[in-house]
């Protein structure tokens, strides 16, 4: 189906459906992701969001980093993070690959200290157990890669298959296809939703895309973990590649863009829905990043920013039916810029009926309510006696 377009004011905006089959609560990269998926497939969709866009998904570095976000115990997230790593190069086609200036040069991990090379080698461990492709660098080695390295840097690892993008630009150019109308969700059913201005809106499926709120409409563990962030301007080119530091035990990345920009992140705070950048925040991120890349010391620092991950008790994201009838897509914390494209495939097909293009059992909505369901306790524990001797 055609995107339906109004030209009023000059610049083409897409109009929202009157009769939507589907309204997705929340316009950030999961939201809208799912919203142009569905439209794609040929459903009326309209997003609800008073401010899309400028949730976690603005303050975002856009590493698509399956392999150096890997973490011990975790391989289902893992599963899922490489199989939206191979989503991404056709999401971006259609997007545009210039537009939103998803590149792939690969990410290399690199140690300050000795301490952070058995940290390092640690990780490399896990890689080869999973057998993932990275290639283990010597001191050297990784100051080839990237000249822009400290000297003393102990070691590390590249890997071809992390790539990046620039996350500001994706939700631009999916703003620019998918209806949007600013308002927030106060209440929400499996097919309607009742708005703060006092509208009522109904429609077939109503997907909840809320990014770290989700918690507060829905009652689900959602939590926000804050993240500052940092934004750097020097000469296109002064640092090659995405580069991702364990510095003193402490983690930081700098994310080079095609115009120059360096991206610096990012902290991990329980501040609640705090988002003030403070001193100390700032003063972390400069001084690891500057021991690391001791050369970036003499651009312009041009932001600081803070936003909120959407964080879930097992750090794996929601995305499937509640028991409420609802479709979820949230929760994604460090990761949802590179699982936006596979979200979306995957709540597209749970709504037409299809298979998912992954396992979703891992991510159901319902997987933190009680371990034994809501039994009496003599009950409960027979239960458990019989399962166990079963
Ligand atoms: C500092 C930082 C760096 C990061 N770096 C990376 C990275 O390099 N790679 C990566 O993959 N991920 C990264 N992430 C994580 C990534 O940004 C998030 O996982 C992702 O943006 C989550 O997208 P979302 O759409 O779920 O949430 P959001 O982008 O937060 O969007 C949620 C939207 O819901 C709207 N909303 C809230 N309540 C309501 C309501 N009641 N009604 C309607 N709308 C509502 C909000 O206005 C908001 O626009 C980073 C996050 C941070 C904070």
């Amino acid at each position: 189906m055609a995107e339906r377009l109004s030209h009023a004011g000059g610049s083409p905006k897409p109009v929202a459906p009157s009769k939507p089959d589907v309204i997705v609560v929340g316009g950030g990269i999961i939201g809208l992701s799912t919203a142009w998926q569905l439209q794609r497939d040929g459903a009326e969709v309209v997003v609800l969001d008073p401010a899309p866009g400028t949730g976690a998904s603005h303050a975002a570095a856009g590493m698509l980093a399956p392999i150096h976000e890997a973490y011990w115990g975790e391989s289902h997230i893992l599963r899922l993070n490489l199989a939206a790593s191979r989503k991404w190069p056709a999401f971006a086609d259609a997007l545009g690959v210039d537009a939103v200036d998803y590149r792939r040069n690969g990410m290399l991990m690199a140690a300050y200290d000795a301490d952070d090379k058995a940290l390092l080698d640690n990780l490399g461990d896990l890689h080869e157990r999973e057998g993932l492709p990275v290639e283990r660098l010597r001191n050297r080695e990784c100051r080839i890669r990237e000249p822009l390295l400290a000297p003393g840097v102990r070691g590390g690892v590249h890997s071809p298959l992390d790539h990046q993008v620039n996350p500001r630009r994706v939700v631009a150019e999916l703003l620019n296809r998918v209806p949007t109308i600013l308002v927030s969700a106060t209440e929400v059913a499996d097919n309607q939703v009742v708005a703060d201005d006092g509208r009522v809106m109904s429609c077939r499926q109503v997907v909840v895309a809320a990014g770290a709120w989700t918690g507060r409409l829905l009652g689900l563990p959602i939590r926000p973990i804050k993240g500052q962030i940092l934004r750097l301007s020097g000469p296109e080119g002064l640092l090659q590649l995405p580069v991702r530091g364990v510095v003193r035990g402490s983690s930081v990345y700098a994310v080079p863009r095609s115009d120059g920009e360096i991206v610096v992140g990012a902290t991990q705070e329980e501040q609640g829905f705090d988002t003030r950048v403070t001193a100390g925040g700032v003063y972390e991120l400069l001084r690891d990043v500057l021991a690391l890349l001791p050369g970036l010391s003499e651009i312009n620092l041009v932001e600081t920013w803070a936003g909120l991950r959407p964080g879930t008790p097992d750090n794996a994201p929601i995305i499937g039916t509640g028991d409420d009838g609802i479709v979820y897509a949230a929760g994604h914390y460090r990761n949802g810029i590179l699982t936006a494209p596979i979200t979306a495939a995957a709540v597209a097909a749970l709504i037409q009926g299809h298979e998912p293009p992954v396992d979703l059992s891992p991510f159901r909505p319902n997987r933190f309510a009680a371990p034994f369901g809501h039994r009496d306790p003599i009950d409960g524990i027979s239960g458990q006696l019989s399962e166990v001797s079963a």
